[in-house]
């Protein structure tokens, strides 16, 4: 990959999660889980984790959380995550996520946590409402990098400000503990037309899995006909595709399908409209159903295929939490000795 920050030496070590909270859609794909598969396969050291405490951050319906971390586990290797090769693993099966939030909890200051957008928009107006895990979410994730003190975070531009805030709790960890250097300072690595897709229905809101309306996403699992629907009913507006990007500007959701035609093309998004200029919504959709449908299917059928075997994901996870203990157990040794726990 090429978003790397340059200046960084040392070995890497790559962390990410992705919650068991619903369909998996093209954002998520984009975002992440393509990013994953391109680091593994450059040989780095990988560990992609179902984060199941973050999902239980709002309300989960009873029993569904088994189903949903299974779905996420056969989306990364769907995606072309080898679980020989990278650990795939549920974040509840090893407890030193939970442990290291609660040290970061006293960490990480009031200030930093209240200026965290995820948490508005996710609260909504009834803030006082809100889970308390909801609020501190950002911190468990800046432990579940830390617990491997991993050193490059593959995600999307959403979680932008959350990273962030890991470098600034790693880094107050260090002073306040007297170790410098302990924690790494993780790396965003977000980049990419495909690190930002929004929402099919509204072009300022991202896609989400948590979004009400299913239309307003492409799913993983969407077959043929679903994705060109969705497509087709996707908001847009009554002027022509413009010829160049500044043309986009006050029209988020072309900007929004030009983008997506453009990361799955692997094309720049001034070819993109190079190729469509003056053309209507009547001749742009239908192309760009075709180009995601290709690109999709063979993942969507992978994902299915490996959905129909839950004993095969669960045997992965099973190993997946057994390797990820044994590289976070040593650091949460270290981790109590520093701050200087009794036994520790
Ligand atoms: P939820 O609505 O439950 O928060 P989500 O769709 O935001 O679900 P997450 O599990 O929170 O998904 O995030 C998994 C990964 O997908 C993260 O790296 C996140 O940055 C990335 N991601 C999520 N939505 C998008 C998007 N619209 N575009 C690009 N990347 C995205
Ligand atoms: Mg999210």
């Amino acid at each position: 990959m090429t978003d790397t920050t340059p200046t960084y030496s040392g070995p890497m070590r790559v962390f990410s999660g992705v919650q068991p909270t619903g369909n998996l859609h093209l954002g998520n794909y984009l975002g992440a889980l393509k990013k994953f598969a391109d680091l593994q396969k450059a040989g780095h050291d990988c560990l992609f984790c179902v984060v199941d405490l973050h999902a239980i951050t709002l309300p989960v319906e009873k029993g569904a959380l088994v189903s949903q971390t299974r779905q996420i586990a056969a989306a990364f290797m769907a995606a072309g995550v080898d679980p020989a090769k990278s650990v795939i693993f549920p974040q509840s099966a090893v407890l030193a996520h939970a442990e290291l939030a609660w040290i970061f909890n006293c960490v990480a200051r009031m200030g930093w946590v209240e200026r965290m957008t995820q948490f508005k928009d996710k609260a909504g107006k009834d803030a006082e409402r809100a889970s308390v895990g909801l609020f501190t979410y950002p911190v468990l994730q800046a432990a579940d990098i830390l617990a491997y003190k991993a050193t490059h975070v593959p995600v999307g531009e959403d979680q932008k400000q959350h990273l962030e805030l890991s470098r600034d709790i790693a880094e107050r960890f260090n002073r306040e503990y007297g170790a410098p250097g302990f924690f790494p300072l993780p790396e965003p690595m977000i980049q990419g037309p495909g690190a930002r897709i929004m929402s099919l229905k509204d072009g300022t809101k991202k896609m989400s899995k948590s979004d009400p309306s299913d239309l307003s996403r492409i799913n993983l699992i969407d077959d043929a006909d679903a994705i060109a629907n969705k497509i087709k009913r996707a908001k847009t507006d009554a002027e022509p595709i413009p010829g160049t990007v500044e043309g986009l500007e006050g029209r988020p959701e072309v900007a929004n399908l030009v983008g997506i035609y453009a990361a799955l093309s692997g094309q720049t998004a001034t070819s993109v409209l190079a190729e469509f200029e003056g053309k209507g919504f009547g001749a742009f959709k239908p192309a760009l159903a075709e180009v995601t449908v290709a690109h999709l299917a063979p993942i969507t059928a992978r994902y299915r295929e490996l959905l129909a075997d839950p004993e095969g994901i669960d045997r992965v996870l099973a190993d997946g939490a057994e390797r990820a203990r044994a590289v976070s157990e040593p650091v949460m040794q270290d981790v109590r000795r520093t701050v200087g726990f009794w036994g520790a």
